[in-house]
């Protein structure tokens, strides 16, 4: 099982270059793709998902051309929309019998054994005869991806499901999405690096609706290895850093401004070498484009 994507171009009516010639090779298993705000995540998601089109370029699921074949690629979808409405009065249990309606569960007795067995799975079994507007933001993602699973989906598609998320739901978040990977393409959409580093095989990043990488994650912390160095300094003496070195990320500990930067070779002046990390990654590759510090 396979999603290929080649040279695809999406440039909305305002201007704005969304996706910019984008080739991608999704293979089974747990898929990160990971950008900044405005990156043109949710462009290609729901590209892929078939709600909008493409200037330019293909996507192929095992063989199905996605762009003009969107009917058959709906069969084999489950999505997880970045802000989807839920009707608040309506239980979980109802919903859920609907939708699998909808996708084509014809049977009652069929529908009514499939929804306890999604409930079950995503632990909202106890409270399927409450509304969905009681719902908290993890019980309601948790719903997300039982009516993402009706129909067995071979091409699950989660577009950043962990924003707003307290940790102990995000975790919980996490335990599902992990288990769901195995049998499936899953693509999950995010900005947060942590999503990829708990999640996924496979990853990509994009930026300015551009690829900048594509790989493992080890693999792309393996390419740093060796060239991150660390320094705490003070917040004023930023900028003079900034014009001599390539600063990849700053994060305050204590009042003091933690500054990580990429080089060949160790810049001395108080720099430490330290191991390469996922987060060092995916700054590395953004900071090409945009400032990662400003954002
Ligand atoms: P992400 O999901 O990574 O935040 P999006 O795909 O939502 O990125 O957006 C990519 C760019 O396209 C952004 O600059 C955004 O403002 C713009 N954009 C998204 N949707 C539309 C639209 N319907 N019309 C015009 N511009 C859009």
């Amino acid at each position: 099982m396979e999603l290929k994507i080649q040279n695809l171009s999406k440039t909305y009516s305002n201007g704005v270059q969304a996706l910019n010639n984008i080739s991608l090779t999704i293979p089974q298993g747990m898929f990160g793709l990971l950008g900044p705000n405005g990156a043109g995540k949710s462009t290609l998601m729901r590209t892929i998902a078939t709600l909008q089109d493409a200037d330019k370029g293909s996507i192929s699921l095992d063989g199905i051309n996605v762009l003009e074949n969107k009917q058959a690629v709906r069969e084999r979808l489950g999505y997880l929309p970045q802000d989807f409405g839920l009707y608040p009065r309506i239980n979980a249990e109802v919903m859920l019998d609907h939708i699998s309606q909808m996708k084509g569960v014809g049977k009652k007795s069929e529908r009514k054994e499939l929804v306890a067995s999604l409930l079950q799975k995503v632990n909202l079994f106890q409270h399927r005869k409450k509304g969905l507007g009681t719902y908290s933001g993890g019980m309601r993602q948790r719903f997300g991806i039982a009516q993402a699973l009706v129909g067995n989906p071979s091409l699950i598609i989660v577009d950043e499901p962990t924003a707003g998320l307290d940790p102990s739901e995000r975790n919980r978040f996490y335990n599902l999405l992990s288990e769901i990977g195995e049998n499936t393409i899953v693509i999950l959409s995010t900005h947060i690096v942590e999503d990829v580093s708990t999640l996924c095989s496979q990853m990509a990043i994009i930026c300015g609706g551009e690829l900048m990488m594509e790989g493992k994650p080890h693999d792309g912390i393996a390419s740093l290895e060796g060239k991150i160095y660390a320094k705490a300094i003070q917040k004023e003496e930023l900028d003079s850093y900034k014009q001599d070195l390539q600063v990849i990320s700053t994060k305050l500990v204590e009042g003091e401004l933690n500054l990580r930067i990429e080089s060949d070779t160790n810049p001395g002046n108080g720099f430490e070498p330290v191991p390469a990390d996922l987060e060092d990654v995916y700054f590395s590759h953004i900071s090409k484009k945009v400032d990662p510090i400003t954002l």
